[in-house]
């Protein structure tokens, strides 16, 4: 195997797990991250992984981090798109920057990533894109109007990309994960997270290795017919049409 792998936001939780996997089956693993270096170093240290520093939200640094990763690693094959945030409020009380920052890391970001890998994904005949969405993008949630916009955002991105990819071996879906076990969702107050575990029929939070071996599976070569799907990750919480 001498494919490459880019996962945004791959050195902690989700992002880091699906480093892991993609790793283990064998990718030359890129993971980007946004700032914090210690978690980085941690992250590099425990997995030999090259790790490269840019926002996924502004396209100049995109395409410089992609530059870096290509000419060290090679060509990009496989596309995660994981990074994001949240930035939650009531609608009322939510601000324009509120809502530019959130649809900036969360969706435009797939746009800038994407944007940039297309090209050469086409003309080498081959190509897997994962975005990663949300649970709070399939079903809404208070709180998080931008948050939810920019992941269903991101499910109508996979669907049409998808069309655009399939006659050129480039295969686009989502994975939309529920309550997962990390720093994200550690920032849930205890009593709000006590609730939600009460409404999540399996009884836990789902682990990020979960989502990684999904993603692992989405981007091998057996997964060419998977295309333009939302695979949904959440403990039966919500089950999407
Ligand atoms: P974490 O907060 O644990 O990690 C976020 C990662 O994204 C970090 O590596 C971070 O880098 C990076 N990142 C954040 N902003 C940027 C940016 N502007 N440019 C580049 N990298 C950035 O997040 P999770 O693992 O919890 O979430 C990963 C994805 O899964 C997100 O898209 C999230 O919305 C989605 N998700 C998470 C769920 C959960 O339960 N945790 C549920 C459903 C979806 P740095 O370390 O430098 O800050």
């Amino acid at each position: 195997m001498n494919r490459i792998a880019l996962v945004t936001g791959g050195t902690r939780g989700i992002g880091k797990a699906i480093s892991i996997a993609l790793k283990a089956k064998g990718y030359k693993v890129a993971a980007n991250y946004a700032g914090n270096e210690a978690a980085a170093k941690a992250f590099h240290d425990e997995t030999g992984i090259a790790t490269f520093k840019f926002d996924v939200a502004d396209y100049d640094a995109v395409a410089k981090g992609i530059g870096e990763i290509e000419s060290q690693l090679g060509p990009i094959d496989v596309l995660v798109n994981n990074a994001g945030i949240t930035w939650d409020g009531p609608f009322h009380k939510m601000s324009k920057e509120q809502w530019d920052k959130v649809i900036g890391v969360d969706l435009t970001s797939a746009f800038n990533l994407t944007r940039l890998v297309w090209e050469g994904m086409r003309e080498r005949s081959f190509g897997r894109v994962i975005n990663i969405s949300s649970i709070n993008g399939q079903k809404g949630q208070f709180g998080q109007v931008n948050y939810s916009a920019a992941k269903a955002g991101l499910i109508g991105f996979t669907k049409a990309l998808a069309m655009e990819g399939a006659r050129k071996g480039i295969t686009v879906n989502c994975v939309a994960p529920g309550y997962i076990d990390t720093d994200m969702v550690a920032d849930v107050p205890e009593d709000v997270l006590g609730k939600i575990v009460a409404t999540i029929p399996v009884g836990r939070l789902g682990k990020a290795s979960e989502i990684g071996d999904m993603v692992a599976y989405l981007a091998a070569d057996e997964a060419g017919f998977v295309t333009g799907a939302t695979m949904t990750i959440n403990g039966a919480q919500y089950i999407a049409g």
